[in-house]
C-alpha cells in the first residue's frame, strides 16, 4: 500500500501511516485482496477510506478493479512474540497487592454518546474487546480535559472486566501508578508491584501527562509497557496532550506512546450536547424535553463537564422552585447569577441618608450626639460598609475624619439594631434598594 503516493498526500501522513500503510496487499484475478488486522480496521477502512482506495488502484491497474477486504488477525503489528521463554514459577506470593481498578460505574459504553467528535476514539476502545485482538498498540486517546477520556476507559474497563472470559484488567490514573510505585520503593516491595502490573492482559493508565517531569516513575513505566507490549498485552493510554506535547517525557517512553494509534477526543458538536444532556438527565430520572436540552447546550462552555454543570443547577432549580422545565426557565437558570453589583459611592449614600431623616450631609459629618443624628450616621456609615464595600479607614475618613473604630463601633451598633428591631430591617432595605436602582433618588 505504500506504493499509493497520491493517497498518502490526499489523507496526510499520520491517517496514512495509521490506516492504509499496514494494509496487506495482494493481486487477485479480479482485482485486489487488502488484508487488515482486525474487525474494527476493516469497517473503519471501508467507512472511510475503501472508495479512495479502489480510485488508487484503478490508476495502478488501469480498469476498475474488485477490492476485497478481509480480516487476518495475526497482521496485527502487535501479534504475539511466540519464542518468547513462559514466565518463571513464582515461589513466594506477593506480599501486598496493589489496587489496579478504581472504576466509575456510571462511566459505561451505554451512558457515553458517540458523534463525530469521538467516533475514532470510541470505535477503537470498543474493539478492544474484539476477538480478533488488539491491533493498536498501545492506544492512545487524547482530548482536553472533560471531554469524555476517563468515561471512555473506564466503559473499556467495565466491558473487559465484565465479560465471561474475564481479561485481567488494570486501569487506573496514572498518578496511583507513581503513589503505588512510591510505596512499593518504600516498603521494599518493588517485585510485588512489578508482578502486578506485569501479569495484566489490559493496561490502562489515565493521564499520561501527569508523568511529565516524574523520572522514576516514567523509568518504571518504561519497563512496565515494554514487558506487556513485548507478550502482546494491550496497553491504553489517555493525555490531555498528543505525546509530542508533553514536555519533560522520555523519549523512548514518547516513541513508544506514538507506536499506536493515537484518537483525538474533540469537543462534542451541538447536536451531541444535546444527545448528551438528554442521556444525563434521563440517568437521574428526568425526561429532559429537547428545547430545554438544546437551550442548555447552547448556554454551558464547551466541555461535557460544564453541560453538565449547567444540567445539574437547571435540574435543581426546577426541583427546588417546583417550576416547570422549559427553555424560559433554563435560560434564567443559566444567566449570570446575579446582576453586576452596582457601585455606590459613599457620598450618594450619605445625600440618600440624610434626605431621608431630613439632615443635612454636615450633620452627618458633624460630632453631634443628637439620637436622630447618632442613628442617622450609624445607618449611613452601615450602607457604606456593606454597599460601597469600603474599608473602615476610608469611611472614617469621610465622615469628617474620624477615628476608623468609631466607625467599626458604629456598624456593630446598627447590626445589633438590625437584630432587634424590625423597623431598622426595612429602613436599610428601602434605602439599599433606592441606592441601587440604576435611577438613583
Ligand atoms: P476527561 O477524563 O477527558 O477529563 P471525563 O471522562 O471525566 O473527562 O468526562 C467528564 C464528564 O463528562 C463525565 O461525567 C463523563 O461522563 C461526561 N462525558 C464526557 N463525554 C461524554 C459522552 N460522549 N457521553 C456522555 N458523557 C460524557
Ligand atoms: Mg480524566
Amino acid at each position: 500500500m505504500a506504493a499509493l503516493p497520491r493517497l498518502r498526500q490526499q489523507l496526510g501522513d499520520r491517517s496514512f501511516s495509521t490506516w492504509i500503510e499496514p494494509i496487506r496487499c495482494t493481486k487477485e484475478e479480479s482485482g485486489f485482496r487488502l488484508e487488515v488486522g482486525s474487525r474494527f480496521v476493516q469497517e473503519w477502512v471501508t467507512r472511510h477510506y475503501l472508495a479512495s482506495i479502489r480510485d488508487h488502484l484503478a490508476g495502478v491497474s488501469g480498469a476498475m478493479p474488485t477490492v476485497r477486504l478481509v480480516v487476518t488477525p495475526h497482521l496485527a503489528p502487535t501479534a504475539r512474540t511466540p519464542e518468547l521463554p513462559p514466565p518463571p514459577p513464582r515461589l513466594t506470593p506477593p506480599v501486598r497487592r496493589p489496587k489496579l481498578n478504581r472504576l466509575v460505574p456510571e462511566y459505561t459504553f451505554d451512558n457515553f454518546v458517540v458523534g463525530a467528535s469521538n467516533e475514532v476514539a470510541y470505535r477503537a476502545a470498543r474493539s478492544l474487546g474484539d476477538v480478533s485482538g488488539p491491533q493498536f498498540n498501545p492506544l492512545f486517546l487524547c482530548g482536553g480535559v472533560g471531554l469524555g477520556k476517563t468515561h471512555l476507559v473506564n466503559a473499556v474497563a467495565h466491558e473487559l472486566l465484565r465479560r465471561p472470559a474475564r481479561r485481567r484488567t488494570a486501569c487506573l490514573p496514572a498518578e496511583a501508578f507513581m503513589n503505588t510505585l512510591i510505596s512499593a520503593l518504600r516498603q521494599d516491595q518493588m517485585n510485588a508491584f512489578r508482578d502486578r502490573f506485569r501479569q495484566v492482559d489490559v493496561l490502562i493508565l489515565d493521564d499520561v501527562h501527569f508523568l511529565a517531569g516524574k523520572e522514576r516513575t516514567q523509568e518504571e513505566f518504561f519497563h512496565t509497557f515494554n514487558a506487556l507490549h513485548a507478550n502482546g498485552k494491550q496497553v491504553v493510554l489517555t493525555s490531555d496532550k498528543p505525546p509530542h506535547a508533553i514536555a519533560d517525557l522520555e523519549q523512548r517512553l514518547r516513541s513508544r506512546f506514538e507506536g499506536g494509534l493515537i484518537a483525538d477526543i474533540h469537543p462534542p458538536t451541538p447536536e451531541m450536547r444535546v444527545a448528551i444532556l438528554i442521556k444525563k438527565a434521563a440517568r437521574q430520572g428526568t425526561e429532559l424535553p429537547e428545547t430545554v436540552a438544546r437551550t442548555i447546550a447552547q448556554r454551558s462552555g464547551a466541555t461535557v463537564r460544564e453541560l453538565e454543570g449547567a444540567l445539574t443547577r437547571v435540574l435543581a432549580a426546577s426541583t427546588l422552585r417546583n417550576a416547570t422545565l422549559d427553555p424560559e426557565f433554563a435560560e434564567r437558570v443559566l444567566l449570570p447569577l446575579s446582576p453586576p453589583p452596582v457601585i455606590v459611592a459613599v457620598e450618594a449614600i450619605q445625600e440618600a441618608v440624610s434626605r431621608h431623616f431630613h439632615l443635612s450631609v454636615a450633620d452627618l459629618k458633624s460630632y453631634s450626639r443628637e439620637r436622630n443624628v447618632t442613628y442617622a450616621r450609624q445607618v449611613a456609615m452601615y450602607l457604606s460598609r456593606t454597599l460601597a464595600d469600603s474599608s473602615f479607614p476610608t469611611i472614617a475618613e469621610k465622615f469628617g475624619g474620624r477615628d476608623h473604630s468609631t466607625v467599626i463601633h458604629a456598624v456593630r451598633a446598627l447590626e445589633q439594631k438590625l437584630d432587634e428591631d424590625p423597623s431598622t430591617g426595612s429602613l436599610l432595605t428601602a434605602l439599599e434598594h433606592e441606592l441601587r436602582s440604576p435611577s438613583g433618588a
